[in-house]
């Protein structure tokens, strides 16, 4: 069957790398979730004390970095490696995610992402959720999904998520820091977040996780249909 290339963007917990690695799965293609690639960058500057908002200091910094993924075979899912490191818990913590976007809008930290997932797609068979991927990172896609779901629901799907693994979080803690990536990244000079045109929303705020995957599901199938008549 012809393999293409699916881009999922949208905001903060949308449900975007959930639904990409069920796609994944169900098409048996290779799942990409860019934004762990930013936030290993991110794991790095904090713990080397690099100054992302000096360009000089981050070029430098870039040349050491390494990212990697690899096939974790409990959890079915590629974990992120950092130089080797096996940094996939680790980026998932607040003190990363207070700093990603910031980290995030440098314009070289963007090239060095962009290269790299560009380089992921050339075999295509991939499915590719970040915030740029459809508009930056893949333009000529086959399929573009653009995911949303309610401000209200996000929080509360995440707080849950982040709640099961710390119990000192709070809800405000939550929203405050999913508004503050939202805004930064739709507002950062390069690649901001957007729905590239072409892109099909998909409002996943009442729909079951079967529900959106049989939809996108459905919406792969229809756009292979029309690329081999
Ligand atoms: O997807 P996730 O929420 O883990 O992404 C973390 C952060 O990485 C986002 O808030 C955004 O700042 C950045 N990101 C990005 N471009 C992407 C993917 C993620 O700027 N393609």
């Amino acid at each position: 069957m012809k393999k293409i290339i699916i881009t999922l963007d949208g905001y903060s917990s949308c449900g975007k790398s959930t639904l990409a690695k069920e796609m994944a799965h169900a098409l048996n293609y290779v799942f990409i979730d860019s934004g762990a690639m930013y936030r290993a960058i991110t794991l790095y500057f904090l713990r080397n004390h690099i100054n992302w908002n000096d360009d000089a200091e981050v070029q430098e910094a870039l040349k050491e970095i390494n990212l990697d993924f690899d096939y974790n075979t409990t959890t079915g899912t590629s974990d992120m490696l950092l130089n080797d490191e096996n940094v996939e818990v680790l980026i998932r913590d607040m003190l990363v995610s207070e700093h990603v976007s910031e980290v995030a809008a440098n314009q070289y930290v963007r090239n060095f992402g962009v290269t790299q997932q560009q380089k992921m797609g050339e075999k295509k068979g991939i499915v590719m959720d970040g915030r740029d991927i459809g508009t930056t990172v893949f333009p000529n896609a086959e399929l573009k999904i653009f995911v949303t779901a309610d401000p209200a629901i996000r929080v509360e799907r995440r707080f849950k998520e982040l709640f099961a693994k710390n119990p000192n979080i709070s809800v405000e803690e939550v929203k405050t820091n999913l508004e503050m990536r939202d805004y930064i990244d739709s507002n950062r000079e390069f690649s901001p977040l957007r729905k590239a045109e072409d892109a099909i929303v998909l409002d996943n705020s009442n729909l079951t996780r079967e529900e959106q995957l049989r939809t996108a599901l459905q919406w792969v199938n229809n756009k292979i249909n029309e690329l081999v008549k």
